[in-house]
């Protein structure tokens, strides 16, 4: 815990934590988008997080988005919180967002205006949570660039 006190104060650990159990408790977009122009299948095996999401764009836009799965509380948490954050955007934005994410975990790049995105910000400091947290964001990164795929998390 030594890293996660060196890089919040205990209010924000409490909030963070508070923001990642209620979309786990009460995930948004859990659904599958039908019909779907993209399906990926992610995988986690090192925890055995499992995230489907489906996406349909209207144009550009990523128009609806959705996903189903089963995994810990930060993947599920982070699955939810993609699809709030991603529903409504232009391709482009969602890519950029999830490459900002991504940084955000390696402790790269600048993590204002993530809004409650931040609050996964934590789980950098447990290497084996950041794969829980990015599987979710990896999936829309192939949904965005390709035809349906199967994402391994390895
Ligand atoms: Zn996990």
């Amino acid at each position: 815990m030594a890293n996660m006190a060196a890089s919040f104060t205990p209010v924000d650990d409490d909030l963070y934590r508070e923001i990642i159990l209620d979309h786990y408790r009460r995930p948004r977009h859990k659904h599958a988008v039908v019909p779907a122009d993209r399906t990926v299948e992610a995988n986690n095996p090192l925890c055995g997080d499992e995230i489907d999401l489906t996406l349909r764009f209207d144009g550009d836009d990523v128009a609806e988005i959705g996903f189903e799965g089963r995994g810990c509380s930060i993947s599920q948490a982070s699955a939810s919180m993609l699809c709030e954050a991603v529903a409504g955007l232009p391709a482009d934005d969602a890519r950029m967002l999830a490459h900002r994410f991504r940084d955000m975990l390696k402790g790269e790049g600048d993590d204002s205006d993530i809004g409650d995105l931040e609050a996964l910000s934590g789980v950098r400091a447990y290497p084996m949570r950041v794969k829980c947290a990015t599987l979710a964001w990896n999936a829309l990164l192939q949904a965005l660039d390709s035809d349906d795929t199967a994402v391994n998390e390895t």
